[in-house]
């Protein structure tokens, strides 16, 4: 018998049975071993009378002290009867169980187990299996495996079937290397499956659970290598890069230095680079987005560095002018607020050449924009984009390679799976001359302090961010609208601040004359919606008060923080609840107790659970049946590290060693393409 088969070539599964697998989506044998028990029950010891506990399964030794009793009610039989150890006594009821009168005797010595349950305020051992001595203590130790099931099958079925699968199957053969099993130490392929459904201990289950779940995440992790493409950008490392950097105002982090040289590595490396950069808040990755695009254009191509908003993307072209303008470099900006003799002039200068790089939104995307050589794309907050947009651009040069940044801090776990096809770069560092972010989390009564507060921080010079959750008058009269806010504001900080407002359904080009006035120390307090959620970057703002910050996920919090501490000065971040649930204070003393946006993603993930993460990835059905990519984080880690070892066609030679599962490799390189 092989994987391929049907279950109705097992022994013992007829129509009835085969209709039953059916309806839980089993068809072959091979998806009958891959039912993976949903939990075990594990055979423990014998536990004294006075130590069981409600709720839990446990197995006692006493005599029967009472003769048994039974109650009829109109469609129960149950006997009740008493169990007696040194240490107590405990009821015991059985229903519809009437042929056991016949075999309990008063006096003798019984092994029960059962589940322990409560009546009446006492413990009351529930339905009990008997054992004799010898039956029970071959059990001891094991793990019996509990299925998911459906109605008509019982537990004690589908245990008979998949073990009679597991003698009869041939096809269980080992597809790793044994290099791969030593390096990660994995038990063989046949004794994991046979172990994950009848473990003969935890230590067993343990190993089988391990093996499983490395091959799943690894077979995952194979698939990133299927488009390793040959690049025709292949670049070298330039000097007037490096001069660059001693020129820079400050010196890069060692993150900085490391990510960019893993970035060389790729653009260098022959083969077209498609990489993350995940870095946390501030942690300054803009200029490494600078260094890669300088690098570029040494080389004699273009860059294009795209942004999720207008008011971004100007950010960033005052920064490129500011920083390569001076060498030479020719910077362009391309959005969709410019007029249309403006964008037609780009259009003509990226064909050309003579844009080196452009900055822009969406923009970039449009059908009529061509490149004379575009061998670099940037996407900046790449949360912000869909998968889609990647290609779109990347459709616009041979080849380009590219560059994701993201400060969205996915846990670095969840990163591998979500952007399964990319190569990671983590930047966990910030410049060195940043304090920590001071927090806290408050009321509403507290606010007439935090504007005090405020004009304080004003008076030494520095800038303030308050946000709001919406925008205008609002159905819902707990949210304070902007404008309404602002106009508070401008009364309560007469004379003593220039207080402005930025919202969504502002026109670009005001949202970013705000913007400016902002940046330029104009402006002292700034009253906002989420708008300036990503990227913005003034670091003379120390403070940013969050209005019904209970309303906002943790990320986006996080984020939100992220718009101070940015520069030398001590910054502050108040978090106000305008309603304080529990749950909702607990999320945010989460924020208030740490400023690492790493552990924060960790957080939040556990408070959502993986589902959420997941409904990103693919509806509906579930990624993997065992692993579990919060809690097999080393694990996913390790495949991925393994993964990278080989070739994909290497990979692909080992899964060719078991038909089912080189089926499912090519089943999940369609699906999992992102
Ligand atoms: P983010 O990673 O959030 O995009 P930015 O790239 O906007 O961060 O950088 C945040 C601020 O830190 C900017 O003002 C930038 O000039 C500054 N910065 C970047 N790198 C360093 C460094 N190595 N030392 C000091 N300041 C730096
Ligand atoms: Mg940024």
């Amino acid at each position: 018998m092989n994987y391929n088969d049907s279950v109705r070539k097992i022994k013992g599964v007829g129509e009835k049975a085969e209709n039953y697998l059916h309806k839980l989506d089993i068809f072959q044998v091979g998806d009958l071993l891959e039912h993976y028990p949903r939990d075990y029950d594990e055979f423990k010891e014998l536990v004294p009378i006075s130590e069981l506990q409600e709720g839990k399964v446990m197995a006692v030794e006493g005599v029967l002290r009472r003769k048994p009793t039974v109650k009829n009610t109109s469609n129960l039989k149950i006997i009740t009867a008493f169990l007696e150890d040194e240490t107590g006594v405990i009821q015991i009821t059985w229903f519809n169980m009437p042929f056991l009168m016949n075999q309990l005797r008063l006096g003798t010595r019984y092994i029960m187990r059962g589940k322990i349950g409560r009546h009446n305020g006492k413990l009351v051992l529930e339905q009990p299996k008997l054992y004799s001595k010898n039956e029970f203590y071959k059990k001891v130790g094991k793990m019996l495996p509990i299925y998911p099931l459906t109605a008509g099958l019982t537990n004690h079925q589908m245990t008979k079937v998949i073990q009679t699968a597991l003698s009869e199957c041939e096809g269980i053969l080992e597809f790793l290397p044994q290099e791969i099993r030593k390096r990660n130490d994995l038990v063989g392929y046949k004794k994991a499956v046979q172990d994950i459904h009848f473990p003969k201990n935890r230590v067993d289950f343990i190993k089988a659970r391990k093996r499983l779940v490395f091959d799943e995440l690894f077979l995952y992790q194979a698939i990133r290598f299927q488009n390793d493409q040959k690049s025709c950008h292949v670049m070298i490392q330039k000097k007037e890069v490096e001069e660059f950097v001693e020129n820079l105002p400050f010196a890069l982090t060692g993150a900085q230095r490391r990510v960019y040289d893993e970035i060389l590595t790729d653009l260098s490396g022959g083969c077209v680079m498609n990489r993350l950069v995940q870095g946390d808040v501030g942690s300054g990755k803009t200029v490494v987005a600078v260094l890669a695009l300088y690098l570029t254009v040494c080389n004699g191509s273009q860059g294009a560095f795209m942004v999720p908003t207008e008011v971004l993307a100007l950010q960033h072209y005052a920064s490129l002018q500011n920083m390569l303008g001076v060498l030479g470099v020719r910077v362009g900006l391309l959005t969709g607020s410019l007029t249309a003799k403006q964008k037609r002039e780009g259009k003509e200068k990226l064909a050309s050449g003579e844009w080196n790089i452009v900055v822009g939104t969406h923009a970039i995307l449009q059908d009529n924009v061509e490149f004379q050589d575009l061998a670099l794309v940037i996407t900046d907050e790449q949360h912000r984009f869909g998968v889609r947009q990647r290609e779109v651009l990347s459709e616009k040069g041979e080849a380009p390679h590219i560059l994701a940044m993201s400060a969205t801090p996915i846990p670095r776990t969840l990163a591998l799976v979500l952007y399964g096809d990319m190569d990671l770069s983590v930047m966990d560092e910030l410049p060195a001359n940043r304090l920590p972010i001071k927090n806290c989390v408050v009321g509403t009564d507290y606010r007439p302090n935090a504007y005090r507060f405020m004009k304080e921080q004003i008076e030494k010079g520095h800038q303030v961010y308050i946000i709001c959750p919406m925008v205008e008058e609002n159905e819902d009269v707990e949210l304070e609208s902007v404008a309404l806010y602002t106009e508070q504001l401008r009364q309560i900080f007469h004379g003593t601040a220039v207080v402005d407002s930025l919202h969504g359904k502002m026109k670009p080009a005001q949202k970013n004359e705000v913007m400016e006035r902002f940046g330029a120390g104009e402006t002292d307090i700034l009253v906002s919606t989420t708008v300036i959620e990503v990227g913005i970057d003034v670091p003379n703002a120390t403070v940013m008060m969050i209005e019904n910050a209970e309303r906002f996920g943790l990320a986006g919090l996080h984020q939100l923080r992220g718009r101070v501490g940015r520069g030398e000065a001590q910054s502050y971040c108040i978090l106000m609840y305008g309603n304080d649930t529990k749950e909702g204070k607990e999320r945010l003393s989460i924020l208030a107790s740490s400023n690492d946006g790493f552990h924060i993603a960790r957080e939040d993930l556990r408070l959502r659970g993986q589902g959420d993460f997941f409904g990103v990835l693919q509806s509906g059905d579930k990624l993997f049946k065992l692993a579990d990519i919060y809690e097999d984080a080393k694990l996913l880690q390790a495949a991925n590290e393994e993964a990278k070892r080989y070739d994909f066609l290497e990979i692909r030679r080992f899964y060719a060693r078991n038909r089912r599962l080189s089926e499912k490799l090519e089943h999940y390189m369609g699906k999992v393409s992102l």
